[in-house]
């Protein structure tokens, strides 16, 4: 093209260089023919008129020979945009597949014959079919399921089909390209191998449904599951049961024999659970050694008692854990829809106070949800309350019941007894408020306050009457684990003045025996700060003497049941002395509590019993009561 304008450019300038030139020696008879006379002038004239010719012919070439380069330049620029596009094509991390408008396949790029294992001319004039020969969608006989998806424009998921038979998930993009009246032509298809990704969905949604132990539905799927069953329930006006289970002895055996052996133990539980029940009811772990079942379709109660029986009877068969056998029992809480209530909520809540009942009553046993378990639950809530505000009305009070040396008789310390005087049933016996105030956690707040007035009050009868006396706190089980209990103890030290030598703490068996070592590492922490650690109740638990042997403690508490029968039962006596002798051996102390009379005070002085508290020598005083039997000196001050 540039050659021929060059040539035809060369031909114009001669003819008109040759032009001018003639022109402008233009011979006499031409300038004669046109009536010129003035030869310079016409000269003059040609000359200009060519060079202007010239002029507006090398704008024209100008011009021209611009719109040629942009031509070209718009060319080349096509030329690398497809080649760029046809290489984004081939080298795609996803897989492209272009199909004419029938779907036939006509291109695939390399990444597709990576991921598919096909090579691109085993492919090439097939169907998408290929790629998922089994799972294609039945939309009709007539109908290729790749045209459920070759749309103009498409995207979901796939799953498809390796040449080697494995199976995979793509997401895929489908869109359509038109020729320039708007008809499709081909199908561009993108697929990204997202199996990866499925999985870890699948796997999530796994752990967000089923324990990771047991494999059994958690609490979110059985809460899921009931609701479901509860709708059933309204529309087709059955029943159904639900219920609660705690294994009897779980933390002991995870305590001793490790966790573990705790996990097979709950997996054979599971597999026996499963057995118990049919395909359709729901068995599930909510966590710890709680399990739950779900029973739908339920003719009547006997067939739940029938379940339940069953259940008690499996779990009860020996399980193998490592070099162990060990039988654990269960105690289950049953409650029925719609007879108790047809809220999820209300039957789980039932079921507990069930479980609870159970528990109770003996463990390794059923109880039924009643309207009377009910009843307790809504007392134990307004206790609940009540504590609250006594707690902040200042309602609660201390006694002091002295503690004697048995070979002086004299007063060596008191035990500071916690008092409610509520605002309409007068005193209320701790025993009533305790255990609501433990399971509440209101008993941290409480027992600080315990803790904070015994020591302040003993400080003050240091002051009043010149008697050094200790006193002894009971803790409860919840404060004993609050990891704030050593801060407590040392503030309470430091602001009320009392030596830690006059604070005794008083623990129960049952407190020691979680974690041993964490309990030995805490009560030997206490001790060094120079406060006495007693185990209160000693004997009403199950305490061993291998543990005795390794704890910090100072002192025993004998159990008052021990002591009441003395001396007409000959086994509590000889319990007594024992324990006597034992802790003496230990380089223990030992109180016996709950001393009455003169019978058993005796019996202990014999046995050696170091100390002794009791109605024989004094009841709980009130502060100032205390303050005038140690004035008086008297030790058989009954209040
Ligand atoms: P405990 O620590 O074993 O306290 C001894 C209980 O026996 C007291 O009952 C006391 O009044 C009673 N008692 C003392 N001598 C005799 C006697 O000769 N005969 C008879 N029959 N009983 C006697 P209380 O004060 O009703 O306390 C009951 C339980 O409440 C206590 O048993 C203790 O476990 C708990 N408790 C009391 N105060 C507190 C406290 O501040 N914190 C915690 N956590 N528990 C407390
Ligand atoms: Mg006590
Ligand atoms: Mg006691």
């Amino acid at each position: 093209m540039k050659n021929r304008m060059l040539v035809s450019g060369t031909l114009i300038t001669v003819l008109l260089v040759s032009l001018m030139l003639w022109a402008i020696n233009a011979p006499d008879w031409f300038l004669k023919t046109l009536g010129i006379d003035n030869p310079t002038l016409w000269q003059l004239l040609v000359s200009t008129l060519i060079t202007i010719c010239f002029a507006a012919y090398s704008l024209f070439l100008y011009r021209l020979n611009r719109r040629l380069e942009d031509k070209i330049h718009q060319l080349g620029d096509s030329e690398a945009k497809l080649q760029k596009l046809s290489s984004a094509v081939t080298n795609s991390g996803s897989s492209i597949i272009i199909t004419n408008r029938q779907g036939i396949i006509e291109y695939v790029n390399h990444k597709f014959t990576l991921v598919s294992g096909y090579e691109s001319d085993e492919i090439v004039g097939q169907t998408l079919e290929i790629l998922n020969p089994q799972h294609a969608p039945d939309i009709g006989a007539d109908n290729l399921w790749s045209q459920s998806y070759l749309q103009p424009s498409w995207e979901g998921k796939l799953f498809s089909v390796r040449k080697d038979g494995h199976e995979f998930w793509s997401a895929i993009t489908v869109s359509a390209v038109r020729n320039k009246s708007g008809q499709v032509t081909n199908y561009v298809v993108a697929a990204v191998d997202i199996t990866e990704l499925t999985e870890a969905n699948r796997k999530m949604q796994q752990l967000a449904l089923f324990d990771s132990l047991t494999g059994l539905a958690n609490r979110r799927l059985f809460m899921d599951r009931l609701n479901n069953a509860l709708a059933s329930c309204r529309r087709e006006r059955s029943s159904l049961a639900l219920l609660f289970l705690d294994l009897d002895q779980f933390k002991r055996i995870n305590d001793t024999l490790g966790h573990d052996a705790g996990d097979i133990l709950l997996l054979t539980i599971a597999d026996r659970l499963k057995g118990c029940v049919r395909e359709k009811d729901t068995v599930s772990r909510l966590g710890g050694d709680e399990f739950t079942v779900l029973l739908t379709d339920v003719k009547d109660t006997y067939s739940v008692t029938h379940v339940a029986q069953q259940i008690l009877k499996a779990l009860k068969q020996p399980i193998k854990l490592h070099k162990h056998e060990v039988i654990v029992s269960t105690s289950i809480g049953i409650t029925l829809a719609p007879a108790d209530s047809s809220h999820a909520e209300t039957l789980m809540k039932n079921a507990d106070l069930a479980l609870y009942r159970a528990k109770e009553c003996g463990r390794d046993r059923y109880h039924f949800f009643t309207e009377e378990l009910n009843i307790q639950a809504l007392k134990h809530l307004v206790l609940e309350q009540e504590l609250r505000s006594a707690h902040r009305d200042d309602e609660f009070t201390l006694a002091f019941q002295p503690q004697v040396d048995l070979r002086t008789e004299s007063v060596i310390s008191v035990e500071a007894l916690l008092r409610w005087n509520h605002p309409q049933r007068g005193l209320v016996s701790p025993d009533d408020f305790i255990t609501v105030a433990e399971e509440t956690g209101l008993i941290i707040p409480i027992g600080r306050w315990v803790l904070r007035n015994a020591c302040m009050q003993v400080k003050m009868i240091h002051e009043l009457t010149g008697h050094q006396i200790k006193v002894a706190v009971n803790l409860s089980t919840r404060q004993f684990r609050d990891p704030r209990l050593e801060q407590i103890i040392s503030e309470v030290l430091v602001e009320s003045g009392l030596s830690p030598e006059f604070l005794e703490l008083e623990v129960t068996e049952s407190m020691l025996m979680d974690d041993i070592d964490k309990v030995i590492e805490q009560l030997t922490r206490i001790k060094s700060t120079g406060v006495t650690i007693t185990i209160d109740d000693f004997g009403s638990g199950y305490s061993s003497l291998s543990y005795l042997k390794r704890l910090p403690v100072d002192i025993l508490k004998v159990d008052r049941q021990f002591v009441q029968d003395i001396p007409d039962d000959i086994s509590d006596m000889e319990i007594t002395s024992a324990v006597i002798a034992v802790a003496h051996k230990l380089n223990l102390k030992v109180i016996a509590e709950g001393v009455e009379d003169i019978d058993q005070r005796d019996f202990l002085v014999i046995n050696k019993c170091d100390f002794a508290q009791g109605y024989y020598y004094s009841k709980p005083l009130t502060f100032e009561q205390l303050y005038q039997y140690l004035q008086n000196g008297k030790l058989r001050a009954i209040a």
